[in-house]
């Protein structure tokens, strides 16, 4: 048994795929963790029980409502670093 934030998956996907579509923020592994590490610091954690892959249908349980709160703050961490990135 594992006890996972099951938000985490959520988050590093919709950065990604956030960042990708954004021209003028660096796609780098340094950028995406550091808007990732912000986003998941403002959200509240969602912790789960995982054993052996039920995790995943927890992720495909979130909410559009949680969805959209996770880009608002993933949005929110591009424009930061963008604006102060860490190299
Ligand atoms: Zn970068």
């Amino acid at each position: 048994m594992d006890i996972r934030n099951y938000l985490e998956v959520e988050v590093l996907h919709l950065t990604a795929e956030l960042i990708e579509n954004d021209k003028n923020m660096c796609n780098c592994e340094k950028c995406k963790s550091d808007v990732a590490a912000y986003a998941l610091n403002h959200l509240r954690p969602k912790y789960v029980v995982s054993d052996e892959g039920h995790i995943f249908t927890e992720v495909e349980m979130a909410s559009d409502q949680e969805r959209a709160q996770i880009i608002a703050i993933v949005l929110e961490g591009i424009e930061l670093i963008k604006m102060n990135p860490r190299h």
